[in-house]
């Protein structure tokens, strides 16, 4: 497990922990078993790592096991790439799962369970339309009117049934439907669809199928086969829940014996006891969008560069932008989990980057915006390595070389020609300490007409390390980088993709198109020390006084280094 979770030394004790807890207590279940079931039809985002931390946070506090399965009952809007993605992701942040499934893996299960519905008198096979379907489903507060295909006799059901799955019917020709209650109050129950017509391939099964099971009947299915103890779900599908127990219920796994002999057959495990659904409010962040509709028309509408672009709220960005996955932890763990709905500020999940990212990044120097400075009291040749702690606060991080000369650069906000009242860095005639070196003094400014050039300085070489006026003390300390060892490096800097707290809002004809933020990127060509050159991609630094900042995991290399922001070191956003 990660450092950062490692941390926290608080027992985690959420109602759903305590229901786990009291399962365990109670012997209701030896063992814990849940699940992540992600549908392959978009990349994992910031809100998924939610549900991830704490279905396998879960199994890992109480000796269970936990299941990547894809929810991959929708073969029109699936695709190979994002299984893929979403096993990397899960993987990044620190999981391994007990056992990868495939919703897809149980169809053969879902329809014998199907026709034993059937054979129940708990479903039949509809011709209705899918206009005639929602106009006999009645509202809220009118009753739904039965389907004139309800009465069917078991005979025709299973051979109509049989006929949709031999592929002789068109797409939504018919449906098979549980045969519930026309008139619930819950208008999941008002007989709703579990098999539906669809003939197109599928990632997974190919051209095996052209009959596809609804989620609400092969979720619940699914989790019955597996195992799973605590089927744990976001609040929208609280409703559901009803149809959950229902399909659980009568198609009763555990008295079914072919079926189980199937599962047994294929080495799946069984059903130890009932799985129940408990449903936990998302995870929703300001300043973002995380619907997997509105990511995708980034992507395609080339608003952003891809899927992992490191201004997007995915996995995959926010990886390539310098989030470590213990930012996610942290994140999981001061957010929480309850059934109530709310915005987590962005601000908050900076706070979970930073203070990831202060244990575990070294510090380097870096200078994004250059301002050329001589030190004239110094041998114009002098070469000097300086020794650098690696981590102000972490001695095992060691040290590393930072080579000196006479010839600087630092950022230009340093300096004011003009200081305005309460700068405390560089200005003519005044002093500041140079970060490792000592105090300087500005006696010159070079400028090429109103633009400063050049800072023509003096150090005070009692200042320097091991001076005997070491300790003198000046107001401002700035860091640098020596010109004649700098090298070159891209530096883009990420801000946030909306400008706006709710990119949602669509009043005024607007959509979230209209809410980018346009300087949420902006690209430098900054000087750092050597040694930033040559990590390797996806280092976490600290540039001195900057920023967290990584190396991009597909651009960076020693020849080219290049370097994203993941977060400035104080929230800037407060402010404005
Ligand atoms: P869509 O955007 O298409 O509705 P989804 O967000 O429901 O998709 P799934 O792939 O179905 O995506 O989600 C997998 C699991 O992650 C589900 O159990 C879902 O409840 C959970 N999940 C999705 N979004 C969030 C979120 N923002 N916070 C917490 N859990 C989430
Ligand atoms: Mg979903």
């Amino acid at each position: 497990m990660t450092d950062a979770s490692d941390s926290s030394t608080s027992v985690r004790n959420d109602f759903i922990r305590q229901i786990v807890r009291e399962d365990i207590a109670s012997a209701k279940h030896d063992l814990i078993q849940t699940r992540f079931p992600p549908e392959p039809n978009g990349y994992l985002h910031i809100g998924h790592s939610k549900s991830i931390c704490l279905n396998f946070g879960i199994a890992g506090e109480f000796g269970g096991r936990c299941n990547l399965r894809f929810d991959d009952t929708n073969p029109a809007k699936e695709d190979p790439e994002y299984v893929e993605a979403i096993k990397d992701d899960v993987r990044w942040l620190g999981f391994e799962w007990n056992e990868l499934r495939h919703a897809s893996d149980y169809f053969e299960v879902f329809y014998q369970a199907a026709e034993k519905l059937i054979r129940q008198g708990d479903a039949y096979v509809c011709d209705l339309t899918a206009d005639e379907v929602r106009a006999y489903r009645g509202t809220l507060t009118e009753p739904g009117r039965n389907s004139p295909f309800r009465e069917r006799s078991t005979d025709e059901n299973l051979a109509l049934f049989r006929r949709m799955r031999a592929g002789e019917f068109a797409d939504g020709a018919r449906t098979l439907r549980a045969k519930i209650d026309m008139a619930s109050g819950n208008i999941n129950l008002r007989d709703p669809a579990l098999f539906r017509i669809k003939h197109v391939a599928h990632q997974n099964t190919g051209d095996a199928w052209c009959i596809y099971p609804m989620y609400d009947y092969a979720h619940c299915l699914s989790d019955a086969i597996e195992g799973v103890t605590h089927s744990l779900c976001t609040l929208e599908f609280e409703d559901h829940r009803p149809l959950y127990d229902w399909c659980v219920d009568r198609v009763d796994l555990v008295n079914h014996p072919e079926l189980l002999a199937s599962l047994a057959e294929r080495g799946w495990h069984q059903a130890a006891a009932k799985p129940r659904q408990i449903e936990f409010s998302r995870l929703n962040i300001n300043y973002t969008v995380m619907s997997k509709r509105k990511l995708l028309a980034l992507v395609s509408e080339k608003l952003v560069a891809g899927w992992d672009d490191p201004r997007m709220p995915t996995l995959q960005g926010i990886r390539r932008r310098g989030v470590p996955p213990q930012a996610l932890h942290l994140l999981a763990e001061r957010v929480g989990i309850s059934k109530q709905n709310s915005v987590i500020d962005f601000s908050v999940f900076e706070g979970c980057i930073r203070d990831a990212l202060d244990v575990k990044a070294v510090r380097r120097l870096a200078v994004l915006d250059p301002l050329k400075l001589v030190l004239t009291n110094l041998p114009e040749d002098l070469r000097e390595t300086l020794r650098f702690a690696n981590h102000p606060k972490d001695e095992s991080f060691g040290q590393r070389d930072v080579p000196f000369s006479p010839q600087l650069w630092i950022e230009r906000e340093d300096f004011m020609e003009v200081p305005v009242k309460g700068f405390h860095r560089l200005m003519p005639g005044g002093e500041v300490r140079l970060r490792g070196v000592g105090i300087v003094k500005c006696d010159a400014v070079v400028k090429d007409g109103e633009r400063v050039v050049e800072l023509r300085c003096t150090l005070d070489l009692d200042t320097r390390p091991g001076g005997i006026s070491v300790d003198r003390k000046v107001k401002g300390t700035i860091h640098w980088v020596s010109a004649v060892h700098a090298v070159a490096a891209e530096v883009r800097l990420y801000d946030r993709l909306f400008k706006v707290a709710d990119p949602d809002d669509e009043s005024e004809g607007k959509t979230y198109r209209d809410h980018l933020n346009p300087d949420s990127i902006r690209s430098v060509q900054a000087w750092v020390e050597p040694a930033l050159a040559t990590c390797s991609p996806e280092t976490h630094v600290q540039f001195e006084r900057l920023g967290f900042f990584v190396s991009d995991r597909r651009d960076h290399d020693a020849t080219r280094p290049v370097f994203n922001r993941a977060v400035t070191l104080r929230d800037t956003w407060a402010a404005k």
